[in-house]
């Protein structure tokens, strides 16, 4: 067994943006023995989950399944549609953006990079006129594809999808439209086929409520078409022969075989619950969340009302407080770990996750937790976040249907 400095009682609360708490019942799924991944079961097995997986993208098209981490997802994604020296158009909403950026580069793409100056941009969401603007000018269609991260999991703001695909119609341009939403699948309305996207990327360990371990590439028609002279070199991630064996249920190499138990279950759980009050649930969280970080006194990085994010709330501390010492402080008073600042707001600001797994209680206790630690901290609180989370708890029922 790890061997940790303590041990100490009650559970630990795992409120980071992703991964988020696996609930027990996907742990126990998980807990089956693992079976031959060429035998007859695994077939029926892998059916299920490509079959299931469809209905939280909301896509008739191939969904595939990598036994790898978002990252392993993003090349994918990559790869599969474009070739050396192609220009991207990526949008600049925060660290996850910059490192899907980071990324092309190394693949030999060249990406340009759009967005607001400076932190502006890491508060607001995706702008979709900038990027109507910049492939007007691109008369000779140079930009092969437009990526966007439609939950910002560093910043804690959403982007508008099907307002990008409409800049990009207007604009009468043929760049694919390439979505990350790592973060947000399951957690916020998503809808690969209805939005026209064209290759969506998303990973197990946040909305979907799964250990870290499987991420998906979801295609459309026009990106599989793509595929065929895409020169980008890939094996591994290559999606033609993993959909022609999935469809039979199989792999062409040994997929993540409990992980694929666990998604089992976590489908039936959201499809049970029924995606729409899933929504609904985070939303209301999230707004009680806000509600108690304007009661301390504190801001919310996102600035724009219309996204604000209904997985996560980034909470900006006032100067002079280091966000990560008062995070510490939190992990070892309350046995609570918080989402860090990362890249331009490292210091700035922590992240509450409240997606998956979550409920009135878990966000009430998480509160108490930060709560308890700005005062340890000793940051100066206009007001009870706690009590004001209450009051619009029991002012704003849970949907129910
Ligand atoms: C978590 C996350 C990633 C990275 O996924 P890994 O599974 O850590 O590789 C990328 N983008 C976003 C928006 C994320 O939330």
């Amino acid at each position: 067994m790890l061997k940790l400095n303590f041990h100490p009682a009650g559970r630990h609360f795992l409120q980071i943006p992703g991964p988020s708490p696996v609930p027990d019942r996907i742990l126990r799924a998980m807990s089956y023995p693992t079976i031959d991944h060429r035998g007859p079961e695994f077939g029926a097995l892998g059916l299920q989950v490509l079959e299931g997986i469809k209905k939280i993208f909301k896509t008739e098209q191939p969904v595939i399944i990598y036994p790898a981490s978002g990252t392993g997802a993003w090349e994918a994604a990559l790869s599969n549609t474009l070739s050396p020296g192609d220009t991207v158009l990526m949008y600049e909403t925060g660290h996850f953006a910059t490192l899907w950026k980071k990324m092309a580069e190394a693949l030999g793409l060249k990406p340009e990079f759009l967005g607001l100056p400076g932190i502006e941009g890491w508060r607001r969401g995706v702008q979709a006129d900038l990027i109507e603007e910049r492939l007007r000018a691109d008369k000779g269609h140079v930009i092969k594809a437009v990526c966007v991260v439609h939950n910002e999991t560093s910043t804690g703001v959403t982007s508008n999808i099907a307002a990008v695909r409409k800049a990009i119609d207007a604009a009468g341009h043929p760049a694919l439209l390439l979505v990350d939403t790592i973060s947000g699948l399951a957690s916020a309305d998503y809808q690969h086929d209805a939005w026209g996207v064209d290759v969506t990327v998303s990973g197990s360990q946040k909305g979907l409520m799964l250990p870290p371990g499987i991420s998906f590439n979801a295609v459309s028609k026009k990106a599989l078409e793509a595929s065929k002279s895409a020169k980008l070199p890939r094996a591994f991630w290559d999606w033609t022969d993993i959909i022609e064996m999935n469809k039979t249920g199989y792999w062409p190499y040994t997929p993540n075989t409990n992980l694929l138990y666990g998604l089992v279950e976590a489908l039936d759980m959201i499809l049970g619950e029924g995606l729409d009050n899933v929504f609904a649930r985070h939303k209301r969280l999230a707004a009680a969340c806000r509600e108690a970080v304007k009661a301390w006194g504190l801001e919310v990085q996102c600035a724009d009302p219309e996204v604000y994010s209904p997985v996560l709330t980034g909470v900006m501390t006032p100067e002079g407080f280091d966000a990560d010492a008062i995070r510490k402080t939190i992990y070892e008073n309350y046995d609570m770990s918080l989402g860090t600042g990362l890249g331009k707001l490292k210091g700035r600001m922590f992240r509450i996750g409240h997606l998956g797994e979550a409920n009135d209680l878990t966000l009430m206790a998480t509160l108490a937790g930060c709560e308890m630690g700005l005062k340890l901290a000793g940051v100066p609180l206009a007001g009870s976040g706690v009590a004001a989370a209450m009051q619009y708890l029991t002012t704003h029922k849970a949907r129910q249907q």
